[in-house]
C-alpha cells in the first residue's frame, strides 16, 4: 500500500489555476524526485501533500487517512505521525537550542526520543552543538538539524522541497547524503523536489511537473 497519495488535485489562486489534476503515489522506502521550472506547482503541491493547504479539488491520502477530513490539531498530530518535512528555509526556532529544535515534532517527548536525538545529532556530527541556538550555526549545521527533526518520529514520507537550494556544493552532497541514508534506515519514502539534475537522477524515479500537469 502506497504511503502517500494525492487524487487528482486542483488548484487555483485566484481564477489562475496552478494544479490542473496532479496524481501521484509513493511507495514505502521509495524515492522520487520532482522536477520542473520555476513556477510549474511544485511547491504549490508540496503543501498540499503536507496538509498545509487543502487543495481546491481532489484527495490527499496518508496511508489509510485521508487529509482533507481533518484540520486543526488533530492534523498537526497526525502530520506529526506521517509526514517530515525540510524546506530550502530551515524553519528552526530561533530561540530553541539545537536539541530542542530536534524534538520539536515529537508532542510526547519521552526518554528514548531524547536519546533518539542525541543519537541522530551525533550521526550528523552535531553532538558539539547541543546548546547552540540555530542563529551560531552554519547554513550546513542548521539543514542537518533540520533533517535530524523531520526524521526523528519515523515519518513513512519525508517531502523535502530543494533542501539543499541554500548549500554550497560540499553541504549539498553532505546532506543529500544523510537524507537519503537516514530514510532508507527508517524505511521513509522520500519526494524531493529539486532543479539539480544530478540529484534527481540518483531517484528511483523522477516525476515531472510541467505547467500544473505532471509527465514521468
Ligand atoms: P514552483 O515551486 O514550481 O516554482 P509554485 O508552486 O511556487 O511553483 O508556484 C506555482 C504558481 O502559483 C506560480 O505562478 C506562483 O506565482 C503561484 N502561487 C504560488 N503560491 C501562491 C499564492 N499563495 N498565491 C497566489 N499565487 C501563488
Ligand atoms: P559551512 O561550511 O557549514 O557553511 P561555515 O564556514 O559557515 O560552515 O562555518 C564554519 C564553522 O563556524 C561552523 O562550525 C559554524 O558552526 C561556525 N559558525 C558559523 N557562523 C557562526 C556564528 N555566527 N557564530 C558562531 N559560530 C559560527
Amino acid at each position: 500500500m502506497s504511503v502517500l497519495q494525492a487524487l487528482e488535485i486542483h488548484h487555483t489562486f485566484g481564477n489562475t489555476e496552478v494544479l490542473k489534476g496532479v496524481s501521484l503515489q509513493l511507495n514505502p522506502g521509495e524515492v522520487v524526485a520532482l522536477t520542473g521550472p520555476s513556477g510549474s506547482g511544485k511547491s504549490t503541491l508540496l503543501h498540499l501533500l503536507a496538509g498545509l493547504e487543502r487543495p481546491t479539488l481532489g484527495k490527499v491520502m496518508w496511508g489509510t487517512a485521508q487529509v482533507s477530513t481533518l484540520k486543526g490539531t488533530p492534523l498537526d498530530r497526525l502530520r506529526n505521525q506521517h509526514i517530515g518535512l525540510v524546506f530550502q528555509q530551515h524553519y528552526l526556532l530561533s530561540d530553541l537550542t539545537v536539541l530542542h529544535n530536534a524534538l520539536v515534532p515529537s508532542w510526547i517527548q519521552a526518554k528514548h526520543e531524547q536519546q533518539e536525538a542525541l543519537e541522530l545529532l551525533a550521526r550528523v556530527g552535531l553532538s558539539h552543538r547541543l546548546q547552540h541556538y540555530p542563529s551560531q550555526l552554519s547554513g550546513g549545521e542548521r539543514q542537518r538539524v533540520a533533517l535530524v527533526r523531520a526524521v526523528l518520529n519515523r515519518p513513512s514520507v519525508i517531502l523535502a522541497d530543494e533542501p539543499t537550494g541554500n548549500l554550497d556544493q560540499h553541504n549539498t552532497q553532505e546532506v543529500m547524503h544523510l537524507l537519503l541514508e537516514l530514510a532508507r534506515e527508517r524505511g521513509s519514502g522520500v519526494l524531493l523536489v529539486t532543479h539539480d539534475e544530478p540529484l534527481a537522477s540518483r531517484a528511483d524515479r523522477i516525476l515531472h511537473l510541467l505547467d500544473g500537469v505532471l509527465v514521468s
